[in-house]
């Protein structure tokens, strides 16, 4: 059976088991999330984790060294930032859509005098930007702080690129860590379906379905949300400027998508998204290893569409109608938000808290989508890698079909 196939009827399997399990008495359930479940989940988020870091440092190395000029490095830069940050504005226009359209903070009794949320900040931006050039590589590998980790990447490939032949040896040293790397990632590929199977029974189980009631407009608001942009904006530009039948894309991409769907975590998906994109799609390896990893930490549509969505069913609960200005400043904190903040679950909700306090909701309301948010983060860190990937596949094949007309003129 091929892996596909074994991940889909794993999905199936532990949405079953995780309902089932919301009906077992407290304890038998608790039981097996603590001592099965649970484990096993971890056991394989912990296996995929233990390669971003390496695998991001020496794919990116070898990416830059692989592109020899440094200007094709800035135009790739160019493109995808501009991509991602337009891919990210559509999402959040989406979202307002829904929100307005379903109005789901109209459909139900809510409660807010018992909410209590307390936010947690998010870096500045500008801080960001200039803690993206690491004092100290090795604290930034320790830390996992991906933007710096790809920067000091950057600059190796850059060097080795220029030293060429005296540098020959850690070229090639760099090479073989990533056969290394990918024999790895093959390998832990293969407990995907046991994983998926416990992280997801596990999600469900603890989400439980009471948490639902007045809440499912909300969530209704944000999965049509998700599936207009994954439908709509993603096929469009897979079709317009991949060229490509975007159902073919989802084919092949969708081992990935199942894997981020289990973990909530585009930063831990990254290996499998990586190998899912090089080997599945075709995209080109210095181009998704550039791509992916940027995408994984600075590019997440799914996460803009929850915050659009939950700021304007925030509104609408506590009756603070958004204006023009508000919304743009809306899609302006929600991109920026997205962009310090790496890819790992429930860090969605970090951002909204900024984006709210942006335009005068109280942020104390998160405690209303915070009960539903664990089966949403899911689904939006599914579609957060497909934005990365489409986006990898579109620069790789445009490059692609230069190279061919180069050839040929
Ligand atoms: N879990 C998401 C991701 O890793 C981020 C979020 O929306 O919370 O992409």
């Amino acid at each position: 059976m091929s892996l596909t196939k074994k991940i889909m009827i794993a999905l199936l399997l532990g949405v079953i088991a995780g309902i089932g399990l919301t009906f077992a008495p407290q304890p038998i359930f608790t039981g097996l999330d603590n001592y099965l479940l649970g484990p096993i989940g971890q056991i394989f988020i912990n296996l995929i984790m233990m390669l971003v870091v390496p695998l991001v440092f020496v794919s990116i190395t070898l990416g830059t060294a692989g592109l020899g000029e440094p200007a094709k490095l800035g135009k790739m830069g160019i493109y995808t930032v501009v991509f991602f940050l337009i891919t990210t504005a559509v999402a959040i226009c989406i979202g307002f859509g829904v929100g307005y359209l379903l109005e789901p903070g109209k459909a139900g009794v809510f409660n807010t005098e018992a909410a209590e949320y307390e936010a947690q900040t998010a870096p500045p931006v500008m801080e960001t930007l200039i803690n993206i050039i690491p004092d100290n590589p090795i604290a930034s590998m320790a830390s996992g702080d991906m933007l710096q980790i790809i920067a000091f990447a950057i600059f190796i490939g850059i060097a080795l690129a220029f030293l060429g032949e005296k540098t020959i040896g850690i070229y090639r040293l760099f090479e073989q860590a990533n056969e290394i790397l990918n024999w790895l990632v093959n390998l832990v590929m293969k407990t995907a379906p046991y994983g998926a199977f416990a992280l997801i029974a596990s999600a469900i189980g603890n989400a439980g379905l009471d948490a639902l009631g007045s809440m499912a407009m909300y969530m209704v608001a944000v999965i049509l949300g998700l599936i207009v942009h994954g439908a709509l904006t993603y096929s469009l530009a897979i079709w317009g400027l991949g060229k490509t039948n975007p159902l073919k894309f989802y084919k092949a991409f969708f081992p990935a998508m199942s894997v981020a769907f289990s973990t909530s975590s585009s930063t831990a998906t990254l290996p499998i998204s990586m190998k899912t994109a090089q080997e599945n799609l075709g995209v080109k390896k210095e181009i998704s290893s550039f791509v992916q990893p940027l995408g994984a930490t600075i590019n997440m549509d799914g996460t803009a569409i929850m915050q659009a969505v939950a700021t304007v069913f925030l509104s609408q609960v506590y009756a603070n109608p958004l204006d023009f200005t508000d919304l743009l400043l809306v899609v302006l904190t929600a991109t920026l938000a997205s962009v310090g903040t790496a890819g790992v679950p429930g860090v969605g909700m970090i951002m909204l808290a900024m984006v709210l306090g942006q335009v005068g909701i109280p942020v104390e309301g998160i405690a209303l989508v915070i009960g539903v948010d664990r089966l949403l983060d899911m689904l939006r860190t599914s579609l957060n890698i497909t934005g990365d990937a489409a986006i990898a596949y579109i620069i790789s094949e445009n490059d692609e079909i230069k190279e061919l007309k180069a050839e040929q003129s």
